[in-house]
């Protein structure tokens, strides 16, 4: 990808937008582009310098992604909606081509580093709350606020606010700042096989849970899996990546989202608006809460992947309603006349309350409490779903953790105790 209409080859060191910005070290990549800590000569600070591949049409989606990024900013001149900010944009050319470039303020790791990083266990309830109340403000904000639906929320997609290792430096890490170790030109090829295989085996060990058919039931979660602490670290969190993201009443893609956080009506192709992404953010909560993805269907022998994955909702949340089932510009591919799937015959239906219970052992009033506040935006009629700022009202997110007041109260006792012995040797008892 690094030659003419892709990728621009950068130097540690390298400086851009004649000289204001120097290349740190790289901070990711994705399909479009590369993405590099910079060192912001003007402000004195870090930001991320994302450079765009160079082809028409990466110029052409980068000029949307900055147009949406900008309604952003302009919206938001305090920048307190959880919603990554445009700093500055410019167009750079190298030996590839004018590659449009973005700077964006400097964030933390992704969502799922996070959820890896504690071993795919689940994080605790009161984390996962916190990191919904930021995603739900800022979708809040794209969607009341501007009208523009992201269409792409999924782990990779959210970043924190800091890095999950706090005795590293971010800045640092990797090399030290501004221009002492060159670290030579990216070698695009081989961290692209790294990050695909380790994607593959992202997908592997989600299709390993599944049995046959069968993914979201059964199953024994786990296995021995250390605790990892994720004390001190704040879970305040930005959504990143808008080169999906369109206007409610501007949309160009019928079909959006990464598979697993897709939407029926996506599926269906009945039409999408703000709604589907709070489907995507049903997903998100799920995954943070018990780090396993909600849907992860695979295409088998007689059905496809779309009609896996709409039996696998059907499983856990029940059966798609008729009119719904028979109202998409798909739906003859997948559904009868009656509304039953028509090469997958068989459901065994469960709830999500039980799946939390049984495989990841959640308690029971846990389990009751989180699927009542993911199971309307879950519902299969998009307009039943809450929107973001409905959401935010829920009481499941004012949920205190029992077992954080128990933890504080004994501690208390604790204390108490040991003043009443100091009291007592005082007191020559
Ligand atoms: P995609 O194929 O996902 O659309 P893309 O080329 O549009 O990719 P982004 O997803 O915006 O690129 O960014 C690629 C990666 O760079 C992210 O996954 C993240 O690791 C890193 N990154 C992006 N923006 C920032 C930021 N503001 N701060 C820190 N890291 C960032
Ligand atoms: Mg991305
Ligand atoms: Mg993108």
């Amino acid at each position: 990808s690094y030659r003419k209409g892709g990728y621009h080859a950068v130097r540690i060191g390298d400086s851009f937008s004649g000289g204001r910005y120097i290349a740190q070290r790289k901070l990711g990549w994705g399909e479009f582009s590369t993405v590099w800590l910079a060192y912001d000569t003007r402000s004195s600070e870090y930001v991320a310098l994302k450079i765009q591949k160079s082809a028409p049409q990466f110029a052409q989606a980068a000029v949307h992604e900055i147009e949406v990024l900008s309604a952003i900013a302009d919206g938001d001149p305090s920048n307190s909606k959880y919603v990554v900010r445009l700093i500055d944009h410019f167009k750079h050319t190298g030996p590839n081509g004018q590659h449009s470039c973005m700077v964006l303020e400097f964030l933390g790791d992704s969502l799922l580093r996070l959820v890896k990083h504690i071993r795919y266990k689940g994080l605790e309830l009161d984390k996962v709350r916190e990191i919904c109340k930021c995603i739900l403000t800022g979708l809040d904000y794209l969607h009341r606020g501007l009208g523009i639906i992201h269409t792409d929320l999924k782990l990779e997609n959210v970043l924190l606010l800091t890095t999950i290792n706090a005795t590293k430096d971010p800045i640092r890490s990797g090399t030290s700042p501004i221009l002492e170790r060159p670290e030579g030109i990216p070698n695009g090829g081989a961290t692209m096989n790294i990050i695909e295989k380790k994607l593959k085996q992202r997908a592997r060990r989600a299709a390993a849970r599944i049995s046959g058919r069968r993914a979201s039931m059964g199953g024994v979660g786990g296995g021995a899996k250390t605790n990892r602490s994720l004390n001190g670290i704040d879970l305040r969190c930005k959504v990143v990546d808008f080169g999906n993201a369109c206007w409610a009443d501007k949309q160009f893609a019928q079909e959006i989202q990464t598979r697993q956080y897709r939407s029926p009506e996506v599926i269906l192709q009945s039409g999408y608006s703000f709604s589907a992404d709070m489907w995507s953010f049903a997903c998100i909560a799920f995954e943070l809460a018990t780090g396993e993805m909600m849907f992860t269907p695979k295409g088998g022998q007689g059905f496809s992947e779309d009609e896996d994955h709409l039996a696998m909702m059907m499983e856990l949340l029940g059966k798609i309603p008729r009119k719904i089932a028979n109202g998409g510009a798909r739906s003859k591919d997948y559904f009868d006349r009656y509304g039953d799937l028509k090469r997958i015959r068989r459901l065994k239906y469960g709830s999500l309350e039980k799946l939390l219970i049984d495989k990841y052992c959640f308690s029971e009033i846990d389990a009751l409490e989180f699927a009542k506040f993911l199971c309307p935006l879950l519902d299969f009629e998009p307009e039943n779903r809450p929107n973001a700022q409905q959401c935010l009202q829920h009481p499941w997110l004012s949920i205190k953790s029992l077992n954080q007041a128990e933890v504080k109260s004994e501690s208390g006792m604790e204390k108490v105790n040991v003043g009443m012995r100091n009291l007592q040797m005082k007191a020559g008892k």
